[in-house]
Order: structure tokens, then sequence, then C-alpha cells
């Protein structure tokens, strides 16, 4: 059966650090996915956490990303209909999606410091995975909540998931068959900091479903984010896209690249006298479309993606 689906990708950099390989290796990946199916490919700048983001930096990416062949059909530099493609600038529509998720009662305000998480949900003999939220802010009376207040402490907002027992599944175009229990108070996940800044996991999800994403390609370090993202989906009334977790590239170091891998930044690459047509050509091989040793541009790889034969594991990258 042919794929009706009219395409709809993205790739959405945190502006954050110099774009790095395992950057470039998930928006080329993406980009491929979008483009072998005649698809539309958005570019997202995330851009929420002020503290972390530099000024200047999502230019210097968008610029990386246009250096290696890469394009776009939307995004800050070209608008679109489904603009603005600036998460800073986007602040309204999550106030609103809070809204929609307080009126029905399921947001409550947690006074839990990180720490104070972390102690509770690795202490031994817990029923808690570490990690995960020991529910202590669901049940406060408003007395208790009050007191909060009055020591001066600034609450953050979680989400209630339902206390049933309830499984969300998907088919991961990498992973295949994904199955995990979101419970609460276990699985309640933050959708505003104490700080005032919208969460990661509310805005992603509502950008993708307003700009109408239909396929997510994306490091496997966020497949643990994607249940609660597809029950949110469906709470805000849209239908979730279809996501692939690809492998993450790791260093020498077996640590996923980062800003550490300084050596792998695309503005090091460049400046060391990499060609774009090298750095494409060492990824597609990577992912097993080219022969050790070939190069080639993005648009040469079109239809030679196969999201399915790509391994699960991490890949090791040499610093050469
Ligand atoms: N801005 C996120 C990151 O750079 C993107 C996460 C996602 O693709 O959902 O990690």
């Amino acid at each position: 059966m042919p794929d009706r689906v009219c395409v709809r990708g993205r790739f959405a950099p945190s502006p954050t650090g110099e774009l790095h390989l395992g950057n470039v290796w998930t928006a080329l990946l993406a980009w491929l996915h979008a483009r072998q199916h005649s698809g539309a490919f958005v570019l997202r700048v995330e851009d929420l956490d002020l503290d972390r983001s530099r000024p200047g930096m999502a230019e210097r990416q968008l610029a990386d990303l246009r250096w290696l062949g890469l394009d776009w059909d939307e995004g800050p530099d070209r608008g679109g209909a489904a603009g603005p493609y600036v998460q800073s600038q986007r602040t309204a529509r999550y106030s609103a999606a809070l809204e929609a998720l307080a009126t029905r009662g399921l947001l409550y305000p947690c006074y839990c410091t990180r720490a104070e998480v972390r102690t509770a949900a690795s202490a031994p003999h817990g029923p808690l995975e570490r990690g995960s939220y020991p529910g202590t802010c669901r049940y406060l009376t408003d007395e208790q909540r009050q007191e909060h207040e009055s020591r001066g402490r600034r609450p953050c907002l979680r989400v209630r998931m339902p206390e049933r027992p309830g499984v969300i599944g998907f088919d991961d175009l990498v992973y295949g068959a994904v199955e995990e229990a979101i419970v609460g108070p276990a699985a309640d996940f933050v959708v505003r900091r104490a700080d005032g800044v919208y969460a990661y996991q509310l805005a992603v999800v509502v950008d993708d479903g307003a700009m109408g994403i239909t396929h997510v390609i994306r490091g496997a370090d966020l497949l643990s984010s994607t249940a609660q993202q597809i029950w949110l989906h469906r709470l805000l009334g849209y239908a979730p896209p279809r996501f692939a977790h690809v492998p993450l590239l790791l260093g020498e170091d077996r640590h996923r690249l980062s800003k550490r891998h300084a050596s792998l930044s695309v503005t090091h690459l460049r400046a060391a006298g990499a060609a774009p047509q090298q750095i494409v050509g060492a990824l597609a091989h990577t992912a097993g479309m080219l022969p050790e040793g070939e190069t080639a541009m993005p648009a040469d790889l079109i239809g030679r993606l196969d999201l399915g034969r790509l391994p699960r594991g991490g890949i090791v990258i040499r610093d050469a």
C-alpha cells in the first residue's frame, strides 16, 4: 500500500552550543526521511531555556546545516503557515495548552526541589525507579500548599498521569514495538519549571502537534520521553506522529557526542579543512548508505536511507 500521508519531518536544535556530528547525524537522517517521501522539512529552534541558549548560536547552527547541503521548507528564516518557528516566540501556545490541562484538573503545583525528588526516588527498597517522581506534592492539602507558599517556595507544575496501570505502545521505526507503562504519580512530569520556563515535554508536543509533524526522527536518548508525549498529544487533541529513535553517536570515551567533544563540532571540522561531502559521506557510511571513504552531498543519498536497518546501540566515532 502506498504511504498516502503527506510526510512532515523536522529538526529541532537547541541553540546551546555548536552543532556537532551527533546533531548533524540526526538532522541528515530526518531530512533524508522527509525528502525520500517527497515530504516537507521544518526547522524549529528550541530556545526556551534562555539561561542555556547562546545569542547568535541559532543562526550559526542554521548556517552550518546549509553549508552541509541541508535545506528546509519552513523555518525561522523562511517563515511558513505553522510559524513562528522559534519556541521563545510561541509561549502563548504553551500557556493555552496549560490552561486546557488545568481546566481538566490535570495540573498540580510541586514544591519539591530536584534534590528532594532524587533522594526520594533512589531511597533503598523504594518502589520507584531512579528519576521518577515519588508523588510528594500530588495530594497536598490547600493548607500544605499555603505553607510552602508562605515560605517563599515557588512551585513547578506537574501533570497528573492516570493512576490505573496504563500502557502506551508505539511502533518505532528503528526500535520496533515499544511499550511503556505510564502510571501516576511516578510518571507525573513537569510541564512548567519553577522559574516559569515551559518544559520541553510540553513545548515539543504543542509544536509537533500544531505544526502537523507526521514523523519525529531524533536521538535514542529521547525514547523514554515518547510515551508521555504520545499521551499528551492525544489529550491535547493531536494525532501523535510516528517516531524513529536513531542510535546515538558516541565519542571514543563512550559518552554521547556533546559540546565536550569540541573537535567533532562542525565549526572545528570546517576550520580543519573538511568538506561537506566528506562529513556527509562518513555519516552516510555509518548509516549503511555508502561504502567507507566515499563522499556525497545529502541530495545524492535520497532514496538510500532505511531506518529499519540502523543499529540500535550507540555508535562510536573515531576522533581522527
Ligand atoms: N531540542 C531538542 C534537542 O536538541 C530536540 C528534541 C526532539 O527532537 O524532540 O535535544
